[in-house]
């Protein structure tokens, strides 16, 4: 299905040396033109339909009938005969979860699968300082320490059997790191990121963009993207910014749990949201192209957030607060904002965030999605689940390896539809990757200068007096 697009001509502000800033919103999703490769054309399960409109001025009236109801006289029997409720199972063919696991394999063929955040690069740090050389990422499984920890979810044959096309590897900084080292730190995590895609180019590809996203999925290999997590990796620099984005960073999530100087995270005791240099930081990367990640920001950061933004934002690793009250979840009424924006709300497994309490089932998970589809609508909701930053996990969901377990569960639901798994899976991240690529292409065109603005000095004694 096609969505046109209107003409959005608040996409493109003046040319301005100083952003004074106006809200902006999308007109819901049908402002969103994706046009899914490979997908749609035809698919295996889509219902047979019988048309007689042409048929009847080709044929005596007589014989299409004849075949109607004969037809209908041999399925109603086998019907009956294999016990099989037809007429209340609008997807008689999906009866097992082999079955649906199947329907799943096929639509995650042509739609890659993406999740938006995965701790990884983080463990590599902390369990082997970053040394890839001798690390098989395909037998971790069986080594220490990755064997014994409850953080380790991720290897390349669970990548695999997860099915996984696209993901987000998490350039990830610890808010202790901040006014510090957090600068280098995060050099060194998408340092670790690109050697880790390079040691095993046979399954990785680093991919800057959708084409290229596409591209690598339909080799047949794991499009790799960096996130950067926690706006204190910046170190109050739009410099900084500009050069992550230049490293192939393609996402910034705009606090860890903690205040910058500029934004406030879930763990603030403050009212604020952005200052004004947070909104340029926004404002900077929307002329980049990079997408703004709100999880982990408190919302009234999300809100400013959204204020000013031109393009389509994520939450990258959240999920429902309605569900479960943890301050790193999405409350309802942001739902909204989502849902007005055009962006997508990626579900996270950690089950603190999914029933507030150490367990959790597939089922768990499926509330939230189904929450978020219901407030914020079915192009709204993605996956983020937060694999390796987290140490407990779902049962049914315990490692990389179990995307297309939950997909299939979801298929078991009639008011699912496989439209419906695809846009969850990967549609939605896309299309707003794709609209985030097209601001920045707009903005190009209008020849929008980059922010010049500088953070406020800190006079932190670690600073020279050239900062
Ligand atoms: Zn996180």
């Amino acid at each position: 299905m096609l969505f046109q697009i209107a003409p959005c001509p608040r996409e493109l502000p003046v040319r301005e040396t100083s952003f004074n800033v106006v809200p902006q919103y999308y007109n819901g999703v049908r402002d969103f033109h994706y046009q899914p490769y490979d997908y749609h054309a035809s698919s295996s399960l889509e219902s047979c339909s019988c048309s007689s409109g042409s048929d009847s001025s080709r044929t005596s009236f007589r014989g299409p009938w004849c075949i109607c109801i004969v037809v209908c006289v041999v399925v109603a029997t086998l019907a009956a005969g294999l016990g099989l409720p037809l007429a209340f199972n609008p997807q008689p063919q999906l009866q097992t979860p082999e079955e649906r696991l199947e329907v799943v394999r096929k639509l995650l063929k042509d739609t890659p699968l993406i999740d938006g955040h995965n701790d990884l690069p983080w463990n590599l740090r902390k369990f082997v300082h970053n040394k890839l050389f001798k690390l098989n990422l395909s037998a971790i499984s069986q080594q220490e320490p990755w064997s014994k920890s409850l953080w380790s979810h991720t290897d390349i044959p669970r990548l695999r059997a997860g099915l996984i096309g696209a993901q987000f590897w998490s350039a990830y900084v610890p808010c202790k790191a901040q006014h510090l080292d957090a600068v280098q730190i995060t050099l060194e995590q998408i340092d670790v990121i690109k050697r880790l895609v390079e040691y095993n180019s046979e399954h990785f590809a680093l991919v800057r963009s959708t084409d290229e996203l596409k591209q690598i999925h339909k080799a047949g290999r794991i499009a790799s993207l960096i996130g950067v997590e926690g706006g204190h990796a910046l170190g109050n620099s739009l410099a900084v910014l500009r050069t992550f984005y230049n490293l192939g960073a393609r996402y910034l999530t705009i606090t860890h749990n903690c205040d910058t100087p500029w934004a406030t995270g879930t763990s603030t005791q403050k009212q604020d949201g952005l200052s004004a240099f947070g909104q340029s930081v926004i404002k900077e990367m929307n002329r980049l192209g990079m997408i703004i990640d709100l999880s982990h920001t408190s919302m009234n950061t999300a809100k400013a957030a959204l204020n000013v933004t031109h393009a389509p934002v994520i939450f990258s690793h959240s999920s429902a607060f309605s569900l479960c009250n943890s301050s790193r979840n999405v409350p309802d009424d942001i739902l909204k904002l989502i849902a007005h924006n055009g962006g997508v709300v990626m579900v996270n497994f950690y089950t603190l965030h999914v029933t507030c309490n150490g367990t959790a089932t597939v089922q768990d998970v499926i509330n939230h999605i189904n929450h978020i589809r219901t407030v914020a609508g079915i192009d709204h909701v993605g996956i983020g689940a937060g694999y390796d930053g987290i140490n407990m996990t779902p049962s049914g969901l315990e490692d990389v390896s179990r995307y297309p377990h939950l997909l299939a569960e979801l298929l078991a639901d009639p008011s699912w539809t496989e439209k419906d798994i695809v846009s969850l899976a990967g549609l939605n991240l896309l299309r707003v990757f794709e609209k985030v690529e097209e601001v920045r292409d707009k903005w190009k065109l209008a020849d929008i200068l980059p922010v010049e603005d500088s953070a406020p000095p800190l006079h932190n004694p670690c600073s020279s007096i050239y900062s």
